[in-house]
Formats: C-alpha cells, sequence, structure tokens
C-alpha cells in the first residue's frame, strides 16, 4: 500500500511526489494503534487477508484482474456479476471473515470469562 512510485534512474515512476505524499498520509493514520485499540474495545476482530478480495468475483468465485475494470468497477469475466468494485470486495471479505468465525466457533466469547463452569454442568 505505502510502495514507493519512485522507480528506477532508467525508468522514472510517475506522480511520484502526490505517491509519496499519500504514503505519508498513509503511514501517519496509525493502523497498527488503530487495531490494537479496535482488540482492547471489541469483543471479538477478525483479520482477513484483503489479497485479491477486490478481483474475486463474490457471486462466482472466479478470481481475475481483468474482471476489475476500473478503480470504481467491478464485471466478472466468468459470468457476468457487475458491481461496484467496494461492494463486491467489501462482500468477499465480509464471507471471508464469517467463515473464519465459523470455523473458530462464533459463539465462543458469548460465555463471559469471568464466568465458572461447575463441575455438574461441565
Ligand atoms: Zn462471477
Amino acid at each position: 500500500m505505502t510502495r514507493s512510485a519512485k522507480g528506477a534512474a532508467e525508468s522514472p515512476g510517475r506522480n511520484v511526489r502526490q505517491k509519496a505524499g499519500l504514503n505519508r498520509a498513509i503511514a501517519g493514520t496509525g493502523w497498527t494503534a488503530f487495531a490494537a485499540m479496535l482488540e482492547c474495545k471489541a469483543a471479538n476482530v477478525i483479520h482477513v487477508p484483503a489479497a485479491c478480495t477486490s478481483q474475486t468475483c463474490h457471486e462466482c468465485g472466479a478470481a481475475d484482474a481483468a474482471s476489475r475494470r476500473s478503480q470504481a468497477e467491478f464485471v466478472c469475466v466468468a459470468c457476468g456479476h457487475s458491481a461496484s468494485a467496494d461492494v463486491n470486495a467489501g462482500r468477499n471479505i465480509l464471507a471471508s471473515g464469517t467463515a473464519a468465525s465459523a470455523r473458530r466457533g462464533a459463539l465462543a466469547s458469548a460465555t463471559p470469562a469471568t464466568r465458572e463452569i461447575s463441575a455438574e454442568a461441565a
């Protein structure tokens, strides 16, 4: 996300100063501190790898970079499903997080940590 746009001497990058400003803003946001505070406050935080979520069709599961026609438009090359690229990626992230939660037992945290299970109930 914060890769430099500087390029090499033989092939210099484009919009280097703009990308440097974006990198500075991303770094200044403090994602690590935000994640730590969220994990402290929330009952359950699921980390979902974001790789390929914007190129994968939420309807059929086909992953192809060509489906991402523009920054905002997603049209699946396999099934023709079209949606906002952000909405499609968000649905993929939600599905991935829900599946991860189901594998670990999403309701496990419903029991308070301070509750003691008696020997008779166990
Ligand atoms: Zn599709």
